[in-house]
């Protein structure tokens, strides 16, 4: 939802007093801040060694590079959110796998969320894109024309569902390069895990002709049904970085998949007797690693361009948000509902079937 102008200023002037409050009146001292606040607060990366800290959804990034605006096979969306960065592995990959999507006969990525300029956790949205190793790529195409930086912010997402049904596949949207485009993305060595919807790995399950070992890669998860997500492995020789458990063996198309089509996944959860209410949490400086401190307080470039991805097609920076102080992603109640914890991948469904 785009934030109401108004509303996004009152945002900013929200945490901004937060900050001052934090500074002046009550000395909470940066450790027990959220974490969130500091980490979202910075506007360029920690000009350090390019380095991942921690976990995908717990840690941080420093060295982080900014994947141009625009390039040959791709546009950045969502400008004011930030979050053009990662490691420079990732960004070689989505520049790689943009010229790929387009042999495909896809015309071109439209790129969501990879992490904040330094990582760690953020105000609004995703648990995990904290290590620069995560990113999303929108199930539609890159039109023909250059979108403006209004039109980046606003261009709705498209799922993929038929929402009429329960967890199906709406056969009017998805397509064979669709389908293509997500195993293209599965077939990196250095790709991890690709997360889409569960209607979307029965998809695969049920039609994909192609190396059917790649299928264990692509993970059912809540969301993901308007874009789907990509995650690289801990680079080599970083050894701060978390690896994940590995994928289990198989194409997954078996009882894991079958689970998200009971009542289990969906259903709301039972409040217990004699539960006690529980408290807000959030991440502190103290739950990263260590390390996240340095990057946090590292020094950053003169420019953004000092730090944006010279790859091998003609780029351009050019297209930098100026609409309303680069708060547009966020909203009030997305502020307050970070506050709560937030499952280990993925957001929450918005619609929930059985409710
Ligand atoms: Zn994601």
């Amino acid at each position: 939802m785009p934030a109401h102008p108004m509303l996004s200023r009152l945002t900013t002037c929200l945490i901004a007093a937060g900050l001052a409050l934090g500074a002046l009146a009550s000395p909470l001292a940066a450790e027990e801040r959220p974490a969130k606040e500091l980490f979202g607060a910075k506007r360029l990366p920690a000009q350090l060694a390019a380095s991942p800290y921690g976990s995908y959804a717990k840690g941080c990034i420093a060295g982080a590079v900014a994947i141009p605006t625009d390039g040959p096979a791709w546009q950045a969306m969502r400008l004011s959110r930030n979050r053009r960065w990662g490691h420079p592995d990732m960004i070689a990959l989505l520049e790689r796998f943009s010229q790929d999507a387009q042999q495909l006969g896809w015309p071109g990525l439209l790129l969501g969320d990879i992490s904040q300029p330094r990582g760690g956790p953020m105000l609004s949205g995703h648990a995990s894109h904290q290590v620069g190793l995560d990113a999303d790529i929108w199930f539609t195409p890159m039109p023909d024309q250059r979108l403006s930086a209004a039109e980046r912010e606003k261009l709705p997402f498209t799922s993929m569902l038929d929402k009429r049904k329960f967890l199906t596949v709406d056969s009017r949207r998805w397509t064979a390069t669709h389908a293509r485009l997500v195993m293209k993305a599965a077939s990196y060595p250095q790709v991890d895990r690709v997360f889409v919807n569960p209607a979307i790995k029965k998809k695969l399950c049920e039609t994909w002709q192609g190396d059917r070992s790649l299928l264990g890669k692509v993970r059912p998860i809540y969301g993901h049904d308007e874009h789907f997500h990509i995650r690289i492995k801990c680079p080599e020789g970083a050894s701060g970085c978390k690896p994940q458990a590995r994928v289990p063996a198989g194409d997954g198309c078996d009882a894991s998949l079958a689970w998200w089509f009971t009542k289990e996944p969906w259903a709301k959860p039972k409040p217990k007797k004699d539960a006690k209410p529980v408290k807000p949490w959030y991440v502190k400086m103290s739950d990263l690693p260590k390390a996240c401190r340095t990057v946090l307080a590292g020094p950053s470039p003169a420019s953004e361009e000092e730090v944006t991805w010279q790859g091998n097609g003609g780029v351009s920076t050019a297209l930098a948000f100026s609409g309303n102080g680069g708060d547009a992603g966020r909203t009030i109640e997305s502020v307050i509902a970070a506050d709560t914890m937030l499952p280990a991948i993925g957001p929450i469904p918005i619609t929930r079937p059985f409710q």
